[in-house]
């Protein structure tokens, strides 16, 4: 069986190029079709009345709300351009707790009066609102059947676009999903709400320093990670086909320890792969940039140019859909999962994350100017401020049970939420802080450089840190620690809220200060030694992956949550309902139904896992298994007949023997594990954790050991060799 997808897959790599090479040769320019499948500014510039035009730019930049009456103007438009371009029908697309996407498609055509035609009929109320039948989506008990009802509501800050296919087009309406009652059902709501907290406090400290900004938007580029195989294998295990991931599979001899393939020459056919999801990404407006090799053999990444992080996090869904998409047609299968293969790198996905206001000037970018600098410092701090109170929650924003077999694992930042300032601020801010003052930091500073008070920082120097799980590289932060199969919208919400939480107590401190009578620079100057002798203890750049960071972390007082069951609770602590209400980002209610939603997919994730471990086991290794003892056997019967006695033939069987007994016993073990399914949500996850991956594990090792000793013929499942290395 597994020769038999190893041929496949060497038929497909030999052939792919006359399938589908010329349509590789073919693709058209990225300046010639960026954007030209969405609904973008230039489109909406053209079409749009212009005081239409101006309301929704509005809209977009500082958040004003848009009148209804436009509504009917822009529906209409958009209708019209849709159908000029081959749609036929159009959808409210959401993102529910389900951590995918959901798109329901209706038609444009309504019956015409008088019988016998049909029109093509759009209106301002189609745009605006939706309404699918929530009762199918995950609700962690904020809605009962009775109240199945929800909604979806038009996001106008997203463009629409066309989900093109070979047989027409789609409009496709980026929307946010919300219950009868207006709970949030979905990821885009307290997304968009969690901006809006941020921009109020932020907005405070501008003003302080003299802005006219309006609003300040959070910008975020997020670094994807993915392995791509070829197809057939892929059919050939039911683990990657379910689980995302392989439950069994022995290291193969070789790995990444050539350390051959970080930014290594790409094969023909996966650059080939790569172009066509570029080109299809670049037609619905996806600012994708960067393409290379990662550390993993088969593993790759693409990268964006950094948007709104509303817009980021809907493009973000649409890079994983299109890769999934476009894989097939290359002969390969994309794979999302954070750990597909053992023993080689996992996947991950670096939220690069920054504040902006409108006229597009950097929060995060250090200044040319002492009062630049002193306003970037205090940005800088408050995100500080934010890691270190809300370490628990930004752990809980990125725990499943796929990210639990990345952090910690030396490969990936630990599950010790730290940041990494670099050595030029992390000096900078041990100065201030001893010195008690800027000023006084400052005064020293000028004498040496004579220009500004602050040294100009480095961007992007050599003073990286990939251990790190948050760290400053130059003008943006870097989230690691967030993994790549996960929608980016809760590790950004959780961001969002710690910031503002942070700024909110950073304004308040500046603007009491100023009442007093105190400038700003000097209110500022003496906050900060305060903010950074609190948390300075966050600040970490030496190596994240080391045991010696462990016990220090520790002896700080600093969290380390190492599995989702450990980093879950934090969702709903006192102070986390507190810190999501204030800022009415989410309530209670719906926040304790996110963290129920985070335990089932945990439960459920190892539930499929184990009873997958349990199919594979029985129906695929133990009858190549006993076939093979069987051969072995008979060979050992037969050599004693002929009067010789082959010890080392005799061991071996002892061996098998052995091997498949303890398969049979520990996957029966494991499927008796999984009948124990009482108590609550989170005691269930606890029973997953302690006693079902145990033995999963254990499993996993008897299984791979028998592949290490079975031969090829008959082994039924394509190996990690296979899979990781023909390509
Ligand atoms: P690095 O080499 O440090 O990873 P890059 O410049 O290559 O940095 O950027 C990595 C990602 O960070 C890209 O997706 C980029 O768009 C994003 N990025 C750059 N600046 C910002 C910013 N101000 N806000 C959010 N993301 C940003
Ligand atoms: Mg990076």
């Amino acid at each position: 069986m597994g020769s038999a997808a190893l041929q496949d897959a060497i038929k497909g790599i030999t052939d792919w190029g006359v399938t589908v090479g010329q349509v590789a040769g073919r693709l058209p320019k990225a300046t010639e079709v960026f954007g030209s499948l969405t609904f973008n500014d230039e489109v909406q510039k053209t079409r749009l009345p212009k005081p239409v035009y101006q309301a929704l730019r509005r809209t977009i930049t500082v958040g004003e709300p848009l009148d209804p009456s436009v509504a009917d103007i822009i529906a209409s438009a958009l209708r019209d351009w849709a159908i000029e371009h081959g749609a036929t029908h159009y959808t409210h697309w959401f993102q529910p707790l389900t951590g995918i996407t959901a798109e329901k498609h209706d038609s444009f055509l309504t019956p015409a009066p008088g019988g016998g035609r049909a029109v093509a009929e759009f209106s301002g109320k189609e745009l605006i609102q939706g309404e699918p039948d929530a009762s199918s989506f995950p609700s962690g008990g904020m809605r009962s059947t009775f109240e199945a009802r929800g909604y979806t509501a038009w996001d106008p800050t997203s463009p629409p676009w066309l989900l093109k296919n070979p047989n027409g087009a789609t409009l496709v309406i980026p929307t946010a999903f919300v219950s009868w009652t207006g709970d949030a059902l979905d990821k885009k709501t307290p997304l968009l709400r969690s901006q809006e907290a941020l921009s109020v406090q932020a907005l405070r400290i501008l003003r302080l320093f003299g802005s006219i900004a309006r609003r300040v938007s959070t910008t975020c580029g997020p670094e994807q990670e993915y392995f791509l195989i070829d197809r057939h294998f892929y059919f050939n295990r039911p683990d990657l086909i379910n689980a995302g991931r392989t439950l069994f599979g022995a290291r193969p001899p070789k790995g990444q320890e050539m350390e051959d393939q970080y930014f290594g020459h790409i094969p023909e056919r996966v650059l080939a792969f790569m172009m066509e999801a570029e080109t299809e990404l670049y037609k619905v407006g996806v600012p994708v940039k960067t393409r290379h090799n990662e550390v993993a053999p088969s593993q790759y990444e693409i990268a964006p140019v950094f948007e709104n992080a509303n817009v980021a996090t809907d493009h973000q869904m649409m890079v994983m859909e299109t890769l999934k998409r476009i894989a097939p047609k290359y002969g390969l299968a994309c794979l999302l999962h954070e750990k597909p293969f053992a023993g080689v790198n996992g996947s991950g996905k670096h939220l690069n994350w920054s504040m902006t206001d409108e006229f597009g000037n950097n929060l995060l970018n250090p200044g040319d100017t002492p009062h630049d600098n002193l306003q970037f410092l205090v940005f800088c701090a408050a995100v500080l401020r934010a890691v270190d109170r809300w370490q628990g929650l930004l752990r809980a924003s990125i725990a499943s049970a796929g990210n639990d077999h990345r952090l910690g694992a030396n490969e990936a930042p630990p599950a010790i939420i730290s940041v990494f300032l670099g050595s030029v601020l992390t000096d900078l801010f041990d100065q201030i802080e001893k010195k008690s003052s800027v000023a006084a930091v400052a005064h020293g500073a000028l004498l040496d450089t004579g220009v500004a008070f602050l040294p100009k920082l480095p961007r992007d120097s050599g003073d990286r840190n990939r251990t790190s799980p948050f760290a400053f590289t130059g003008n943006k932060f870097e989230f690691r620690a967030v993994s790549s199969g996960q929608s980016i919208a809760m590790p950004n919400i959780t961001l969002n809220v710690a910031v503002a939480d942070a700024l909110e107590s950073i304004a308040s401190a500046l603007e009491a200060a100023v009442a007093k009578g105190k400038k700003v620079e000097e209110a500022a100057s003496e906050l900060l030694p305060k903010v950074i002798k609190e948390h300075k203890r966050i600040i970490f750049n030496g190596n994240n992956y080391s045991q010696e960071w462990q016990d220090e972390a520790e002896t700080r007082g600093l969290l380390n949550l190492r599995n989702t069951v450990d980093a879950l609770p934090e969702f709903i602590k006192p102070e986390s309902i507190r810190v999501f209400e204030t800022h009415k980002v989410l309530n209670e209610r719906e926040l304790r139904a996110r963290c129920e939603i985070n335990y089932e997919a945990y439960i459920k994730t190892i539930n499929i896992e184990a009873q997958l471990m349990v199919l594979l086991a029985n129906r695929y290794i133990l009858p190549a298994a006993i076939d093979y003892q069987k051969q072995v056997a008979d060979s050992v019967a037969a050599v004693k007949t002929a009067g010789a006695n082959s010890l080392q033939a005799k061991k071996l069987l002892d061996r098998l023997v052995q091997l498949v007994d303890d398969l049979k016993a520990q996957s029966d073990d494991l499927a008796h594990q999984l009948e124990h399914q009482n108590g609550s949500t989170a005691e269930h996850a606890k029973h997953m954790r302690d006693a079902v991956i145990p033995v999963m594990n254990k499993l996993r090792d008897t299984g791979d050991t028998l592949e290490t000793i079975t031969p090829h013929g008959v082994w039924p499942l394509p190996t990690y060799r296979e899979m990781l290395f023909i390509k």
